[in-house]
């Protein structure tokens, strides 16, 4: 190995994947801690290794023994959780840093036609012995690219079948959760589990030909009728987004009314590039016939999740994705499949010239888009809007009036209030955990200032700044609210409070990660770069960290499990030592000054050969990204010259004080302090939510026009200036659709942190008007609007679920779909904080369609009575 193998490094991980590489799957945080250690991350820092590759926390600990090998967690999210190394450069990390656990090895595989991936999720299968007994079920992990022969092989051995037999067995799989109904599966030569479509953690089971026979499950009887379009859709492994986004979209009666009529088949566009050659109009157009015909109440949408995965591989896989695009990717893809302009001409696009009026120019910017695009999917949800951008210097504007099927509505910019957990520890060796609250877009002087706040006596009134101008509502609301605030600011009335005052410049704000040092944290440091889990821990030091040329430095000191493993413990601590003419006895002595405060040693502990049974320390110095070790004890006299090493001190501690430390941790966990009430799971509240007033979907709508300045990042090329300004953007509703999707935008994404707003937006079931931001007058008339669906996402990132509720055109009721369950829901609790995307028809609309409804429904009358008892749940059995 070359000395300095950074580059080398940099090699492997800019390397471009191919079928079949390896790679390992590691943990997100020590991947990052070492990018820093060698000097690859932006803010390399190289004062601590980064310790042993731990896999513990990915792993799924129901697989530790599995025969299929280890399996991630499943809710393992990728880029917070866990990321990616090549197999070559784990093997030279496993060889430096050593492990703990058992790595997860996976290889790319191609996905979609162009596309590969690494394959992070094994399909989970859970194999039975028969259809009918449900005992005997075990669970196996399979790759996407097993054949599905090796599958019947492997399964046939499982139960003991004799390998001369195994050709006249065939494998069956549920198509439901509960192993009620099965079918076969289909095998061509050669075919894999990715050229099937399983239902998530399928039973899969085998009969021989010969029984099956005799066993076939009679299909739905012929009297059964449900209601049209109450129909489930079975989860084909974590496809509730996509189920959510198919059953809003279902339940637009435009729409639906077009497939089912098979209009749509004379428009097939197979050619257009832009398009998906058909595949997912038919797709979708064959669940609707199925989703209406009125004879199943569930279905498994595997044709349509097959089409999809092969243009947008986003979508395959196990992994969850995001309901609203998904139904912008079916949308998008069905308007091109169905796309009547066979030859898109090549036009120029009018720019503002500044003189036209509004209404000449958006006409003419709409002809142009209409002239490449028209569709039955492009009447029912395009609308236009009017974006206004204009030079702050000069003041001259731009107009753009730019086609829209979805309206992304920022929640309005409360300021959030997010409550930190830290631990703080004090020179004197006490440890404590605290609940601070502080602005979630703050930096950390913000939380050191607000933590040392807390250990203020409060004086009675106006303890809270003023709130931002654009919110002068909530601040007397806050100020009505301050008895609580005090209740829960006030650390000085603690019983054990002893008239200690934290002062900001002697903490050292750090992440301590499987108990070492992860990082220091700057002064700077956004708080959103914070993650819910991440430890955080304020440590008091003895002199100023504000202090220029300090004549001490502080030095950090693990410690670890005398044993064989030695596993790190408890949480390191930092030893103040000088900086210049530094020698071993010098660390000896600031370790003798400070271990008895935060281990529990006996009394005597000062005697040195006392000590020596219960710990033993060594310097662990790192230089050149080479790390050698020496026992503290051989290097008293060493002169230890900081401006070339960088040195740890990792103490090695007998298991009966570990013990011992153990329990008094648990002693602290116990009375830990714990948060209000009033917070919600995620941590994070909002001030709205404090005061307990509701936002409503117009407010989301004047936040989304109202005037904005853009950032530095996003500038605009000035006509006049001729050259990128500052400038300022302001939307306004022009052309509305029939059909407007809105989208709330919960989720916040930054490059470390996700987050998502859980506030309950009152959005109107009937009745919603937006005539105030319509700038167009002539289509002011068309600004009322009813919800006709509603996709709903609960719980946190990365794990949450996905549901819709949809009023049905045929009962005129509400109904709640989720996953292959549907059942009904009151008017009153369709709107809930989970509304993620919302579906409003213009109302215009919808008297038509009742009036055509009823229409058709006094002809079935005439015709055949019986029929029109339409129920949601079984008419006869
Ligand atoms: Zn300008």
């Amino acid at each position: 190995m070359p000395s300095n193998p950074v580059d080398q490094y940099v090699k492997l991980l800019s390397r471009e994947q191919q079928e079949n590489d390896k790679y390992v799957i590691i943990d997100a945080k020590w991947f990052e801690h070492w990018k820093r250690f060698v000097g690859i991350d932006s803010q390399p820092d190289k004062n601590s290794s980064p310790g042993p590759i731990d896999f513990s926390s990915l792993i799924d600990t129901s697989t530790l023994e599995h025969p299929d090998g280890v399996q991630l967690r499943s809710d393992a999210v990728e880029g917070n959780d866990y990321t990616f190394i090549p197999y070559e450069l784990y093997q030279d990390l496993v060889q430096s840093y050593k492990k703990i656990g058992t790595e997860i090895v996976r290889k790319v595989i191609s996905s979609g036609d162009f596309q590969t991936v690494i394959e992070t999720f094994y399909i989970p299968l859970r194999v039975r012995k028969s259809r009918q007994t449900p005992s005997t079920t075990k669970q196996i992990y399979r790759s996407r690219r097993t054949k599905l022969e090796d599958l019947k092989t492997d399964i046939c051995k499982m139960f003991s079948i004799p390998s001369d037999s195994y050709s006249t067995y065939r494998l069956y799989t549920s198509t439901d959760d509960y192993g009620d109904n099965w079918e076969a599966i289909e095998s061509r030569q050669g075919s894999t589990l990715a050229d099937i479509e399983l239902s998530k953690n399928a039973l899969i089971t085998f009969e021989s030909a010969t029984l099956s026979s005799r066993n076939n499950s009679s299909p739905v009887p012929s009297g059964t009728f449900y209601t049209p379009g109450l129909c489930g859709l079975s989860n084909l492994g974590n496809t509730c987004f996509m189920n959510s986004a198919l059953q809003c979209i279902s339940n637009v009666p435009a729409l639906t009314d077009y497939f089912r009529r098979r209009d749509y088949s004379e428009h097939i566009n197979r050619d257009n590039p832009l398009g998906m050659k058909g595949d997912v109009a038919q797709a979708y157009g064959d669940l609707i016939a199925n989703m209406w015909s009125g004879k199943i109440n569930y279905y498994a949408p595997k044709a349509l999740k097959q089409n999809v995965a092969r243009y947008a591989p986003q979508f395959s896989g196990y992994s969850q994705q995001d309901s609203q695009e998904f139904m912008s990717f079916l949308l998008d893809g069905l308007h091109e499949d169905l796309n009547l302009v066979k030859q898109k001409p090549y036009m120029e696009k009018k720019d503002d010239d500044g003189v036209v009026d509004d209404v000449k120019l958006a006409a003419e910017q709409w002809d142009y888009y209409r002239k490449r695009n028209q569709s039955k999917i492009h009447d029912i949800f395009h609308g236009q809007i009017k974006s206004v951008v204009q030079c702050l210097d000069c003041k001259t504007s731009g107009r753009t009036f730019d086609p829209i099927c979805f309206l992304s509505l920022p929640l309005p910019n409360k300021k959030k209030i997010r409550i930190f957990k830290i631990e703080y520890i004090r020179l004197n060796g006490e440890i404590k955990y605290y609940y601070i609250k502080s602005n979630e877009r703050g930096r950390m002087h913000n939380l050191l200032k607000d933590f040392c706040e807390r250990f203020q006596p409060k004086q009675k009134n106006n303890t809270h700044e003023p709130m931002d101008a654009d919110d002068e509502s909530t601040s007397s609301a806050i100020n009505s609210n301050n008895q609580d605030d005090e209740q829960e600011d006030d650390l000085t009335l603690a019983p054990d409070y002893d008239g200690h005052q934290p002062k900001a410049e002697l903490i050292l704000p750090v992440e301590v990660y499987n108990h070492r040092i992860h990082l220091q944290y700057s002064d700077d440091a956004l708080l959103t770069n914070i993650l819910e889990r991440d430890q955080i821990v304020f440590y008091e030091v003895p002199v100023s960290l504000k202090k220029e040329n300090n004549e001490t430095i502080l030095m950090p000191c693990l410690f670890r499990t005398a044993d064989s493993l030695h596993q790190n413990f408890g949480l390191p601590i930092y030893l103040n030592i000088p900086r210049h003419k530094c020698t071993g006895r010098h660390i000896q002595d600031a370790l003798l000054n400070s271990i008895g405060n935060f281990l529990p040693l006996p009394p005597n502990h000062t005697s040195q050969s006392s000590d020596k049974a219960l710990y033993t320390a060594s310097c662990v110095f790192n230089q050149n990204y080479t790390q050698t070790t020496k026992p503290l004890s051989t290097c008293l006299d060493d002169h230890i010259d900081f401006n070339r090493t960088n040195t740890t001190l990792v103490v090695d501690v007998t298991a009966a004080i570990v013990e011992k430390y153990e329990q008094e941790g648990k002693k602290r966990i116990d009375k830990e302090h714990q948060p209000t009430s009033s917070t919600n799971s995620s941590g994070v509240q909002t001030r709205s939510q404090h005061k307990q007033s509701t936002t409503s979907l117009l407010d989301c709508f004047k936040y989304f026009t109202t005037k904005e300045t853009l950032s530095d990042n996003d500038q605009w090329y000035c006509p006049k200036c001729k050259q990128l300004k500052n400038a300022s953007k302001k939307i306004d509703l022009w052309l509305l659709p029939k059909v407007l999707i809105v989208q709330l935008k919960r989720f916040n994404y930054t490059r470390h942190y996700r987050d998502k707003i859980d506030l309950f937006i009152d959005c109107p079931i009937y009745d919603l008007d937006l005539s105030q931001y319509v700038l167009n007058p002539a289509e002011k008339l068309n600004a009322k609007y009813d919800l006709i669906a509603v996709s709903n996402h609960m719980g946190g990132l990365g794990g949450g679920h996905y549901t819709a509720h949809a009023k049905n055109i045929h009962d005129q009721k509400w109904h709640t779909f989720d996953d292959s369950c549907v059942t009904d829901v009151d008017e009153t609790n369709v709107i809930s904080k989970s509304a993620y995307v919302l579906i409003y028809q213009q109302q215009s609309q919808s008297v038509q369609q009742q009036q055509q409804q009823q229409q058709q429904q006094q002809q079935q009358a005439k015709e055949s009575p019986r029929k029109t008892s339409t129920r949601a749940t079984k008419a006869s059995s």
